[in-house]
C-alpha cells in the first residue's frame, strides 16, 4: 500500500509542535507494519538536512501555478528508515518556503495552497498510482478540493484522508486565493465557504478538506466528540454533515526517541525495569544537572514543569497560577515555552523579571528540544491545564520518563490521564475538570501531598510501563486505509 503524506512539519527536520512528532512516529510505524510511506513537505530555510540520508535532487522545474504564472520548483528526496522524504523548494519570487520560520507570515494560506498544488504536480511526474493521500491540518487540506477540481483525471489517487490535529486553526482565505491557483469551479468553492458569519465571504481550507476527503480523523476519541458539540470552532455543522467519515484515532509517541534508557539528551539514563531506588537516583541526577544548568536551587524539593506553546489553548493563566501555588507550597517550577502572542509573552516576561532572584523558578522562553528531554527526565510532575487538547503528547512523553501529569480533563488528556487513587492502586496522574484556579489548585495540592508522603516514586515507576507507542494507532490507520480501498 502506497501512502503519501502532505505535511507542514516533520520531526527532526522541521518541528514546531506535536504535528512534527506525529508525522515522524506514525510514518515509521506504518512502514514497519508494511506500508510504503512518503512524506512531502516544504524545503524551509532552516530544515535540518544533516539528519537525512541519500539527500539528492529528484526533479527540476516541477511547475506550480499562481496568478496566471507558472512557477518552477525543485524536488529533493531522501530516505530515513524506509520512509521516503520529499522536499519542495519553491522558486516563487516571494520565497514562500525559504524563510526563517515554518509559520507566522501574513501570506501563510497562499504559501500552503501553493505547496499543495506543487505537491500534486510533483506526484503527476512520479507516474505512480497512489493508494492513500493523507493530508494533515489546514496547511495541506487544500489538496483535497484542488484534487477534485483539477487533478482527478491526471493523477490516480484511490482515497484521501484528512487528519485534523487541531481545529482552532483552519486556514481562512479569499475566493481569489483559490481562483489564483486555478480552482474555478464555484460549486466546489461554495462548499468551502466559512460557516462563521463574521467570515462569510471567506473560504475555509480545513472545511474544504473535510468536505472533499474520503475520511477524516481526529487525534483522540474525546476530542472527536467535543468537536461535534462545542469545540469545532464553527465547523460543527460541516462535521455533522460528514459524520460518517469521522474516525477518531488516539495518537502515539515514538518510544525510541523518548526513551530514558538511551536518550542522548538526558544526564542519567534509567528505565522502568530498574529498582525504584535506582529510578529515584537517576531522576535526581537529572534534576540536579538541570537545576545547575538553568540556575535553579539544587535543594531536594518537588519539581513541577510546564512544556509547551504559551497560547490560550494551553491555559497560560492557569500555568501562571500553578507557578504561584507551587512556590507557596515549597516546590520548584520550570517552564519551557514561548508565545507568539505579544500580551502573553509580555506577561510571562514580567513574571520572569519579578522572580529573577528566586532560585525556585526558572523561565525558558525558547524552543529547545534538548532542554525539553532533560526536563521530562528531571521533573516529578508535568502540569497541562489546557482549555482544550486535541490529543496532547507531553503527558505521554512524561509517562515515559516517570513524570506524573497534572491535567485538565479534556480531549486526549481525558483519554490518557486517570485520577490516582492510592487506596485502589489505580490511576496515573491528577486531574481536574473546571478551568479555574480552584480546579488546578485541587489537582496540584494532591500531587504535592503525594510527594510529601514519599509516594511519588512507586507511581512514577508504574506510569513508565504505560505503552503509548505508535503500534496500536498505526494499525488503526492501516485498518482505516484498507477499509477505504475495498
Ligand atoms: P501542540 O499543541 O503544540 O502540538 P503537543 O502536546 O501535541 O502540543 O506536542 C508538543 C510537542 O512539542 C512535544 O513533543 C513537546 O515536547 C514539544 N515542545 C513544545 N514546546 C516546546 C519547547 N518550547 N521546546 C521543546 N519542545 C517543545
Amino acid at each position: 500500500m502506497y501512502v503519501v503524506n502532505l505535511s507542514a512539519e516533520l520531526f527532526p527536520l522541521a518541528k514546531a509542535g506535536g504535528l512534527g512528532d506525529v508525522l515522524q512516529g506514525l510514518s515509521l510505524e506504518l512502514a514497519r507494519q508494511g506500508a510504503e510511506v512518503e512524506i512531502i513537505l516544504p524545503k524551509y530555510k532552516n530544515i535540518h538536512l544533516e539528519k537525512l540520508k541519500n539527500f539528492h535532487m529528484e526533479y527540476q522545474n516541477i511547475p506550480s501555478y499562481e496568478n496566471e504564472i507558472w512557477h518552477s520548483n525543485t524536488i529533493y528526496s531522501a530516505a530515513t528508515d524506509n520512509v521516503k522524504i520529499t522536499l519542495i523548494e519553491d522558486h516563487h519570487p516571494k520565497h514562500y518556503f525559504d524563510r526563517d520560520q515554518i509559520y507566522g507570515y501574513s501570506d501563510d494560506t497562499c504559501r500552503f495552497i501553493y505547496f499543495c498544488r506543487a505537491a500534486l504536480e510533483y506526484l503527476i511526474h512520479q507516474k505512480r498510482k497512489i493508494d492513500i493521500l493523507h493530508l494533515h491540518e489546514w496547511h495541506t487540506a487544500a489538496a483535497a478540493p484542488l484534487y477534485r477540481s483539477l487533478f482527478m483525471n491526471k493523477l490516480p489517487i484511490k482515497s484521501i484522508v484528512l487528519t485534523m490535529h487541531n481545529l482552532e486553526h483552519q486556514g481562512r482565505c479569499t475566493f481569489q486565493d483559490l481562483y489564483s491557483v486555478g480552482v474555478n469551479d464555484n460549486q466546489i468553492l461554495e462548499k468551502m465557504r466559512d460557516d462563521n458569519p463574521a467570515y462569510y465571504n471567506n473560504l475555509n481550507l480545513l472545511k474544504g478538506g473535510i468536505v472533499y476527503s474520503n475520511a477524516i480523523t481526529t487525534v483522540s476519541p474525546t476530542y472527536g466528540k467535543e468537536i461535534l458539540k462545542d469545540q469545532g470552532f464553527w465547523l460543527e455543522s460541516a462535521l455533522h454533515k460528514n459524520i460518517n467519515k469521522l474516525h477518531p484515532i488516539l495518537n502515539g509517541i515514538d518510544d525510541n526517541v523518548y526513551n530514558p534508557a538511551h536518550d542522548p539528551l538526558i544526564a542519567e539514563h534509567f528505565s522502568a525495569t530498574y529498582a525504584p531506588e535506582h529510578i529515584k537516583e537517576a531522576k535526581w541526577k537529572n534534576h540536579e544537572y538541570l537545576s545547575k544548568k538553568v540556575g535553579l536551587s539544587t535543594e531536594k524539593k518537588p519539581l513541577i514543569a510546564s512544556i509547551g506553546r504559551l497560547v490560550p489553548q494551553k491555559g497560560p493563566e492557569l500555568i501562571k497560577h500553578a507557578i504561584f501555588q507551587t512556590l507557596r507550597k515549597g516546590g520548584k517550577f520550570i517552564l519551557l515555552g514561548s508565545s507568539p502572542i505579544k500580551e502573553i509573552a509580555d506577561e510571562f516576561a514580567q513574571l520572569k523579571e519579578r522572580f529573577k532572584d528566586n532560585k525556585n523558578v526558572s523561565f525558558n522562553f525558547e524552543y529547545n528540544e534538548a532542554l525539553s528531554h532533560l526536563i521530562y527526565a528531571a521533573s516529578d510532575f508535568l502540569v497541562i491545564p489546557s482549555l482544550f487538547e486535541p490529543c496532547g503528547l507531553t503527558q505521554m512523553i512524561a509517562f515515559r520518563y516517570g513524570t506524573i501529569p497534572i491535567v485538565r480533563k479534556t480531549g486526549g488528556l481525558a483519554d490518557t490521564v486517570f485520577e490516582i487513587d492510592e487506596q485502589k492502586n489505580v490511576g496515573n496522574g491528577f486531574t481536574f475538570t473546571n478551568f479555574d484556579i480552584e480546579g488546578i489548585n485541587s489537582a496540584l495540592n494532591k500531587a504535592l501531598d503525594l510527594y510529601a508522603k514519599g509516594k511519588t516514586l512507586s507511581i512514577a515507576q508504574q506510569v513508565m510501563h504505560i505503552d503509548h507507542s505508535w503500534k496500536k494507532a498505526a494499525s488503526e490507520y492501516l485498518d482505516l486505509y484498507k477499509g477505504l480501498l475495498k
